[in-house]
């Protein structure tokens, strides 16, 4: 089977399990695991943050960091498919209380006209607007990334209207690599950042979030409020210090693969928008050839490809660590086959 359904399902490298193997651990709710303490560090640093905080998911690095910037009864004002609103089983409302504005877009990215349209007024009957939350890459968009005076425009509203801004950056190495940056001058316009270890990275398991600080030790007493002190975690932090040493510059191959694979779907006839192919994602639309989704991951599957439904009519395939140029040929030629049939 050739496993297009995400970059999650990537496996641990050798390296990885050798050092989660030695790993000097210790109790991290004491402050005490060195190599926890290691990779908090190492990820603030890239980032050109104050501090860092391992968490278990990017679920839980995006809702520990929405509980800390909010209060109950705010308003935060994300992109209508964000991950944050669409994929967190309601986790703005059910534990911090928020209501999110959702604002649709194109290809996924906010303008700072159109947020700033959203932010609500001083008014008794309106909530109060307290957080700006940006997804990057954008993963229902097809992958797509903040073009940075985007982000520096987003920066001086938010500045100037004195809200923060959180970013999903689930996959903010993808995003610097498309643009061509080292991750830090992306997460320079956001207050905090978070950002997986266990998708292209390939760690099994983990996010940090990173922030100033002040914003840091708050968010770690929402991460013990949700069950996420983790006691000799260091057996995690292990493998995502391997993942931030050695596993960012390959990425440029998934990026690669996809380019590829985008250019063969398109070929074999299926409706795409080259222009969301940024990243490692890859999402194409199979209505014209009346198909659903569904049917046509069913067919895939036959054929020995695992893709994503990523809607009625869309479907999502993900490259990343595992695959390689040559599983990218047999898939062009299995879409091809596909629509011959
Ligand atoms: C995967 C993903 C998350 C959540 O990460 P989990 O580790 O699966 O909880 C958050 N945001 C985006 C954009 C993602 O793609």
């Amino acid at each position: 089977m050739i496993d297009l359904r995400s970059d999650t399902v990537t496996q641990p490298t050798d390296q990885m399990r050798e050092a989660m193997y030695r790993a000097e651990v210790g109790d991290d709710v004491y402050g005490e695991d060195p190599t926890i303490l290691k990779l908090e560090a190492l990820g603030a640093q890239m980032t050109g943050k104050e501090a860092g905080l391992f968490v278990a998911s990017g679920t839980m690095g995006n809702q520990v960091s929405v509980m800390t910037h909010t209060q109950r009864g705010d308003e935060i004002i994300c992109e209508a498919q964000a991950h944050i609103f669409y994929s967190e089983v309601a986790g703005l409302a059910v534990l911090s209380g928020v209501q999110a504005r959702t604002i649709p877009s194109i290809r996924g990215i906010l303008s700072a006209e159109t947020i700033e349209a959203a932010i609500r007024a001083q008014d008794i009957h309106q909530p109060k607007t307290t957080l700006i939350c940006l997804e990057n890459s954008h993963n229902r968009a097809g992958g797509t990334c903040y073009p940075l005076d985007t982000l520096a425009e987003i920066r001086k509203l938010a500045d100037r209207r004195n809200i923060p801004v959180h970013m999903d950056g689930a996959r903010l190495f993808n995003a610097a690599l498309a643009q061509g940056v080292t991750v830090d001058k992306i997460a320079q316009y956001a207050d905090t950042v978070q950002f997986c270890l266990s998708k292209g990275l390939c760690a099994p398991v983990g996010t940090l979030i990173v922030g100033p600080t002040a914003f840091i030790d708050k968010a770690r007493r929402y991460r013990k409020m949700l069950g996420g002190g983790l006691r000799q975690a260091g057996i995690l932090a292990a493998a995502g210090i391997v993942a931030l040493q050695t596993m960012v510059d390959r990425l440029a191959e998934d990026h690669d693969n996809a380019a590829k694979l985008a250019a063969g779907i398109a070929e074999a006839g299926f409706d795409i928008d080259l222009s969301t192919v940024q990243t490692n994602i890859v999402i194409f639309d199979v209505s014209r050839l009346g198909m659903k989704a569904a049917d046509c991951a069913a067919k895939l599957k036959k054929m020995g490809v695992l893709a994503s439904v990523f809607g009625e009519y869309r479907v999502r395939m993900v490259t990343h660590y595992g695959i390689t140029a040559q599983d990218i040929t047999t898939v062009r030629d299995v879409l091809h086959r596909l629509l011959k049939k």
